[in-house]
């Protein structure tokens, strides 16, 4: 497997914790050198850094905020510099905020979740295609987009807005992946459920996959592995005819 990456970039957006940490680790042990953004825990960034490096690979560790058309824009070129190609983007970086019903969702809130969820990844997605595809003599590349289970059941009562954000992404997907097919770039989609991570903390809930595992076909709540596996397979030759797919990482939900 390792050798099928080598020398390949990937840059996993919010790679410094969850579900983006074990997409970068993962890759670095499959060949690929690895760019990162974070926000705020600079220190978590550089941890996952520190790991791609000792499993023989370059790392790049840069803050980023995914609703910052600027901080984007810069987080590209430093890619250029330091590697001088992109071959996959994972759109990873996601935010949840209190959950809460529909009435007590203020705008700021709203508008930060669809800037961070939806545009972040629209401007990252931007930045890829203009390396990536035959059209503007790019080698061609693969866009993973990180959904949420949520884009199918809604979030009723937790929170309606980002599972809303999460619909436009996969939409994007969809419209996206056609509008690249023939240049080069295969777009897809995973869809976690329930996994362990940090995010049900900012949400308000940090045992909440605990608290719904018994709604969950399989009985069990996911790691952030599960879901990295699942989104390297896709990035990987192994997934040379998908495109416009959605893939769930859910247990069955
Ligand atoms: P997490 O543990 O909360 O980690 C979030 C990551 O995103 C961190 O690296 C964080 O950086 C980064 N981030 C947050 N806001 C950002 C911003 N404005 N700009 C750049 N980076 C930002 O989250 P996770 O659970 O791994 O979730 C990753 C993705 O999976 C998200 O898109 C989420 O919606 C999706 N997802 C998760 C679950 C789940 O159950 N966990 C389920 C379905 C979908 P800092 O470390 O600097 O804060």
């Amino acid at each position: 497997m390792g050798t099928l990456s080598n020398g390949k970039t990937i840059l996993v957006t919010g790679g410094s914790r969850g579900i983006g940490a074990a997409t970068a680790r993962l890759a670095a042990t499959q060949g690929y050198n690895v760019a990162l953004s974070f926000v705020s825990n600079e220190a978590a960034a550089l941890a996952v850094a520190a790991d791609v490096k000792a499993a023989g690979r370059q790392a790049l560790a840069m803050r980023a905020d995914s609703s910052d058309p600027g901080e984007l824009a810069q987080l590209f070129t430093a890619i250029d510099q330091a590697f001088g190609r992109l071959d996959v983007l994972v759109n990873n970086a996601g935010i949840i905020a209190r959950q809460a019903r529909l009435e007590e969702l203020d705008f700021e809130r709203m508008q930060r979740i669809f800037a961070v969820n939806v545009i972040g990844p629209i401007l990252c997605a931007q930045q890829a295609a203009r390396r990536m595809s035959h059209r503007y003599g790019g080698q061609g590349g693969v866009v993973i987009n990180v959904s949420s289970a949520s884009a199918r059941l809604g979030s009723p009562n937790e929170y309606i807005d980002y599972a809303a954000s999460k619909g436009a992404l996969e939409t994007f997907t969809a419209g996206f992946a056609k509008e690249v097919a023939r240049e080069g770039i295969r777009v897809n989609c995973v869809r976690p459920g329930h996994i362990y991570t940090d995010m049900h903390a900012s949400g308000g809930e940090p045992g909440r996959v605990d608290r719904v595992k018994d709604t969950i076909p399989m009985g069990r709540g996911g790691q952030p592995e599960e879901v990295a596996r699942a989104i390297l397979w896709l990035a990987s030759a192994e997934a040379s005819f998908i495109t416009g797919t959605f893939l769930d990482v859910t247990g069955g939900k």
